[in-house]
Formats: C-alpha cells, sequence, structure tokens
C-alpha cells in the first residue's frame, strides 16, 4: 500500500514490525522503520471500501462476513517461490484464489512443485493461475530458444513438464474459465522489458494479444498492469500496458487483477473497473504485502451494477 511519511515523503507499507513500527520502503530507494502515527494513507487507497460496480474490498485481518450468495476472492501475485515464507495471518481463507503470475523465481521446477503444494493446501475452493515473465519454464518458444542459456546454463530443465507440474489450481495461458458464474479469463503476456518470458513488443504485437480476450470477461488476470493503474514503478514511469488498458475499458470487465510491478502494489479505479495490483513481494523481493481480498455480490447483480456504473461514468456503452 502506497503512503506518506511525515517529513519523509512517500513510500509503500513493506513490514509490519509488530512493535508499533512498519518498515517502509521509501520511493527514492531508501528504506527504514517508521513509528505508525507518521504513517498516512496514500490518495490511491480509495476512501471506501465498496467499489462503484458492487464489490466490496476486505480489509485484513478478512474476518468481517461475506454476506450470502457473494462470493470471496483473495488475490496474489509475484510470489517468487517465497510462498512458504507470506505471514500466516496473510493467508485468509476465500472461495476463490487468484494469482497473477511470477510463482517462481526464474521457472526452476522444484519451486513449481513446492508452489503446487502450497495451492493445494491453501483454503479456497477454486484456484486460479497465470504465469509471468519469470515462470520461463512456461514460455516453451523462449526456454529453448533463450532462456534456458541465459538463466539455467548450468542445468536446463525439461521445460515440457512445468505445465503438468503445476497442479491444485487451473492454470490459465489466453484463456476462460467459469467460477461460480463468474467468466475469468488469464494471460501472461506483458509489454517488453529486458527480454525475460512471455513479452511483447508494445504496439501491434500487445494490440494483437490483447483483442484475444472474450468481450464476456468479468474478471480478467494479466501479469503486466494496465497503463495508470498498479503500474508505477519507483523509478516513476509507468510501465502499464496502453492497448490493455484500452482494451479492458472497451468491455465491461469487473475486476483486472496483475502484478509485476511490485512497487505498484495497491488498487485503483477509472469508475468502472477495479484495478488490483496484488504483487506478495515487495521491490526488495520481500513476500510481505498482503493478498487483496474483496466480496463479489452474485454475477448477475455485479453485470448490472457494472452497467450502470460505467452509464454513470459515460466511459462505455453496456456490453
Ligand atoms: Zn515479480
Amino acid at each position: 500500500m502506497h503512503v506518506k511519511v511525515l517529513q519523509r515523503g512517500p513510500g509503500i507499507l513493506a513490514l509490519d514490525n509488530e512493535d508499533g513500527t512498519w518498515n517502509i520502503e521509501f520511493d527514492d530507494g531508501t528504506d527504514g522503520d517508521v513509528p505508525l502515527g507518521d504513517i498516512e494513507t496514500a490518495e490511491e487507497t480509495p476512501p471506501s471500501n465498496e467499489h462503484a460496480n458492487g464489490i466490496r474490498m476486505v480489509a485484513p485481518p478478512w474476518t468481517e462476513p461475506k454476506l450470502e450468495g457473494w462470493t470471496r476472492f483473495v488475490c496474489f501475485s509475484d510470489t517468487h517461490g517465497l510462498h512458504g515464507q507470506i505471514p500466516k495471518k496473510h493467508l485468509p481463507a476465500a472461495d476463490v484464489l487468484l494469482h497473477a503470475g511470477d510463482f517462481t523465481n526464474t521457472g526452476e521446477l522444484e519451486q513449481v512443485e513446492s508452489f503446487s503444494s502450497w495451492l493445494e493446501a491453501y483454503p479456497a475452493a477454486h484456484k486460479v493461475v497465470i504465469a509471468g515473465n519469470h515462470d520461463i519454464t512456461f514460455d516453451e518458444y523462449y526456454y529453448t530458444c533463450r532462456g534456458a542459456l541465459r538463466f539455467h546454463p548450468r542445468r536446463e530443465y525439461d521445460c515440457t513438464k512445468a505445465r503438468g507440474l503445476l497442479t491444485g489450481c487451473t492454470y490459465l495461458q489466453d484463456s476462460a474459465i467459469e467460477v461460480g458464474g463468474y467468466r475469468i479469463y488469464g494471460s501472461p503476456w506483458q509489454p517488453a522489458f529486458c527480454d525475460w518470458a512471455f513479452n511483447l513488443e508494445r504496439g501491434v504485437e500487445c494490440r494483437k494479444q490483447w483483442t484475444m480476450i472474450p468481450s464476456d470477461v468479468d474478471i480478467l488476470i494479466t501479469h503486466g498492469p494496465a497503463a495508470g493503474h498498479g503500474d508505477r514503478c519507483s523509478s516513476g514511469i509507468r510501465a502499464g500496458c496502453e492497448d490493455l488498458l484500452t482494451e479492458i475499458q472497451s468491455r465491461s470487465i469487473l475486476v483486472a487483477v496483475a502484478g509485476h510491478i511490485h512497487e505498484g502494489y495497491g488498487m485503483s479505479s477509472d469508475g468502472v473497473t477495479l484495478y488490483l495490483n496484488a504483487s506478495t513481494c515487495t521491490h526488495s523481493y520481500r513476500p510481505t504485502n498482503p493478498p487483496i481480498v474483496f466480496d463479489a455480490p452474485p454475477v448477475a447483480m455485479l453485470r448490472e451494477a457494472t452497467v450502470s456504473a460505467a452509464t454513470a461514468a459515460g466511459l462505455r456503452p453496456p456490453s
């Protein structure tokens, strides 16, 4: 979560020291322990827990009961093989777990297996996972052409085994699944950066990929965030995808979940779609950002509310 610290400036809540102070990673690249009284929540956090389309954010410790007929979603991303080190208090029960990719450091098959065991044990009825640019063994073309040589020169993995080892979830790669009536679509691609897996050139390549998103998606999971939402790097540059934003805003997508830019952790809205950056790891790769939890009303009610929000905001026509 983005915060402002008196006399120090903006940063991100990194770790609760549980002694009345929090460790803050400042936007200027430094970090330090700060008393709770000096921390102000930054503007990016919506003042209300109720979103325009009816979605309700659930705050830690997530003990608030959900309403009858509603569905609780818990979102993680960018756990980078450190799922076992996520604080126990950050593992609330839910109906559906969503993970927006980078569950390994560089696609190590041992980490895929260990992540699968973690998923199997997680207290959620459904788990939906996509890959990210770090899950290089899931991008067979990339891994065989360049990834293995670059990252595992001494011990190449058999990347044809990667998907089979990921169990305990539904894995989406440019595909969709319906869970509890909600249509969920997942895609690992992001604008190219330093030649990692699932990279696409901005412009034509990205646009081509995003037009594959079906028009009737309720919840979209992409590894990379849309431009302007959860995409601000510590350098201040916004690294999100403009073309993804365009495609989201041409559909009545209720929730867009991403990760990738660890410093972009948090939530924002354009008045219709709720954008979540659920990066579990902080900028310095500590798995201490709490999961983002929301309750969604029954799907018909949610779609209706989203259409009215879209009409009210004059943002897009009802689909
Ligand atoms: Zn990451």
